[in-house]
């Protein structure tokens, strides 16, 4: 393994923005992992570790410390009376292993496909996508703790799963390295009710009672006819999280936006942020150096041409003010935004 100097994070986050690591190393296993902290630690550097770099976004001045690309890869299926655990290794790439279970007819994460980024990454922000999120499978995660030095199981309730959050992005931050993720899955059919998309692609595929496969292929089709592949696009996916907001502030905009969209989410009222954003007149809006919000789903900002992460500083700041003035409802940044000097 080679740990390397000065190396460029635009090439390593798929919006393709961000300065210079100081270092930077790709880990295949454990020991690679244990041997790159030593590193960091006889020179006293911060570490981040990325996946897929799908929700990550580098300032221009870069990273003072070393950066780890995470390829620890393992796919093992248990059978167990009630089902199946699957194994799977943090550095996998995600929708790789969602199709591996498909395949086998377990039901559990087939809406997350299509997801980008690495398995490990799923447990941190709660990753979830049409009815599904990973804390309605994960048993426990393995994880090293740089606090204590030791590697440590943390168990599902352990993690402190909310919407789109856990441990890993909030009170523990930067605390532990994922290394393995297991999931339990079962051999059954996925049940309803489907998000109205799911349910309008079954209808016109005249299915029934939909498979994993079904569930997948259904979400693959709407995914793929209104996200960037960012291969092809530099985005981060989503941009904001779709807001939730009190049932107060909720009752008193719908008295001068009487069609908003909702969801109810526990006591509160969840409002899709791309609606949101559109009614900001930000549908498809281009900014001159090369950011825009995506002509087929607002909630992403697609980079066509920005070299600086300042210039997505000053559009997402464009896009948080006009939905504040409009809603008063604050937007919040998906993607976590890595500062020189974190961890
Ligand atoms: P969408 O399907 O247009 O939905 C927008 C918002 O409406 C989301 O907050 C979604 O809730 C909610 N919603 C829609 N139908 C619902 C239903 N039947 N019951 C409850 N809530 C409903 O969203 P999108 O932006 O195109 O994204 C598609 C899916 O991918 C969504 O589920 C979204 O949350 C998910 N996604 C997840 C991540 C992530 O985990 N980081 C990132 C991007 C998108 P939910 O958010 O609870 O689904």
């Amino acid at each position: 393994m080679k740990i390397q100097e000065n190396i460029a994070l635009k090439d390593f986050s798929t919006m393709r923005l961000g300065g210079l690591a100081d270092y930077l190393a790709v880990i295949n296993s454990e020991e690679d992992l244990l041997t790159v902290i030593q590193f960091a630690r006889q020179k006293s550097l911060p570490i981040k570790v990325l996946g897929g770099g799908s929700n990550v976004i580098f300032t221009d001045d870069g990273f003072a410390g070393l950066v780890v690309i995470n390829q620890i890869k393992r796919f093992e299926v248990e059978s167990e009376e009630n089902g199946y655990v699957v194994e799977i290794g943090s550095g996998e790439i995600w929708d790789t292993c969602v199709a591996k279970t498909v395949g086998l007819g377990l039901t559990g994460i087939e809406a997350l496909s299509l997801i980008p980024g690495t398995a490990g990454g799923t447990p941190v922000q709660n990753v979830g996508a049409y009815g599904q999120e990973i804390k309605d499978t994960l048993v426990n995660l393995r994880a090293y703790d740089l606090q204590s030095n030791t590697w440590a199981t943390i168990n599902n309730s352990n993690c402190k799963f909310a919407y789109r959050k856990s441990i890993f992005n909030s009170s523990q931050r930067n605390r532990y390295i994922i290394t393995k993720i297991r999931l339990k899955l079962s051999k059954s059919n996925p049940r309803k009710p489907f998000y109205k998309s799911v349910q309008e692609y079954f209808d016109e595929h005249r299915i029934d009672t939909p498979t994993p496969t079904d569930l997948r292929n259904a979400v693959i089709a709407i995914r793929s006819a209104k996200l960037p592949d960012p291969k092809i696009l530099a985005n981060s996916g989503s941009f904001f999280h779709n807001p939730v907001i009190t049932r107060q502030q909720f009752d008193s905009l719908t008295v001068k936006y009487p069609d908003i969209p909702h969801y109810t989410h526990e006591d509160k009222v969840k409002i899709p942020a791309a609606w949101l954003i559109e009614q900001a007149g930000l549908k498809n809006c281009q900014d001159p150096s090369g950011l825009a919000t995506y002509d087929k789903q607002p909630l992403v900002i697609v980079n066509y041409s920005a070299r600086s992460e300042n210039d997505l500083t000053n559009f997402k700041n464009m896009i948080i003010d006009k939905v504040f003035e409009k809603f008063k409802i604050k937007l919040e940044q998906e993607p976590e935004t890595v500062h020189k000097t974190d961890g």
